[in-house]
């Protein structure tokens, strides 16, 4: 694709999301799945919302579906530095297809409604963060793809929210293999020193933002940088957690 030239360093340009915004008012109001029925709220008609994957009985850690109440093996094991993971779906079909369409294919219109679902499903009762600090990509790879989906994402959650989005407060510093090639084993040992803060959180809760969590080794290694000292506190804010434990994951 062509590249964009970006006004800030992991976002769209203002025109392109007006533009993306605009184009939602020219469609017809059907479903961005399957274009067959209405759309009925959040871009999906009703048949689509209905088969959505609800993230059941996660980890109270991790977010790894049918691993609650307590926290997971891994996660007693292991404790990772984040305080926990809220993803309220499975990554599976048709989320699975909703956050590939987006970050594969550019379809910029479903940013709104996946930030939309994952704001439904989130609890009234949860801690909110004062700051979002979505996962950054490496330079070549944004300008690649052009565009940032965590980033774009944190940004509709945050305007809902009130929260403040900081793209500058963790980098990539390294540019790493795509997740799909690499062994669970193999993402710990190159995720290490990939990513770096640029200030450490000691102003309260922070939310990491991301599309997809798969092995947890990206949210670990963010967080991991953020908390520099005992008294940062993080959570991890996905839209979807793979199901498969941990290993083989392929995405
Ligand atoms: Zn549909
Ligand atoms: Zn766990």
């Amino acid at each position: 694709m062509a590249k964009r030239r970006l006004n800030h360093p992991q976002g769209l340009s203002s025109y392109t999301t007006r533009l993306a915004a605009y184009g939602d008012r020219l469609v017809p109001p059907v479903c961005l799945l399957c274009y067959s029925a209405p759309d009925i709220g959040h871009g999906l008609c009703s048949h689509c919302q209905s088969a959505l994957p609800i993230n059941r009985n996660p980890c109270p850690v991790c977010a790894l579906p049918h691993h609650g109440p307590l926290p997971c093996r891994r996660c007693r094991e292991n404790p990772p530095p984040y305080r926990a993971i809220v993803a309220p779906f499975v990554y599976a079909k048709p989320m699975s297809q909703l956050i590939r369409h987006l970050k594969f294919q550019h379809r910029l219109e479903l940013i709104r409604p996946l930030a939309e679902l994952w704001l439904e499903a989130l609890s009234p009762m949860a801690d909110l963060p004062i700051r979002l600090i979505p996962v950054p990509m490496d330079r070549r790879s944004l300008r690649v793809r052009g565009f940032n989906a965590a980033v774009e994402i944190a940004r509709v959650i945050g305007r809902n929210l009130s929260i403040s989005t900081d793209v500058k407060r963790v980098v990539k510093v390294r540019r790493t293999p795509p997740q799909s090639t690499l062994s669970a084993k193999q993402r710990a040992r190159i995720r290490s020193g990939v990513f770096k803060s640029i200030a450490p959180t000691t102003e309260g809760l922070i939310a990491v933002v991301d599309d997809v969590v798969t092995s947890t080794e990206t949210a670990r290694a963010v967080a991991g940088c953020l908390c520099t000292d005992n008294n940062a506190s993080v959570v991890v804010w996905a839209i979807a957690r793979a199901a498969i434990p941990h290993d083989v994951r392929r995405l």
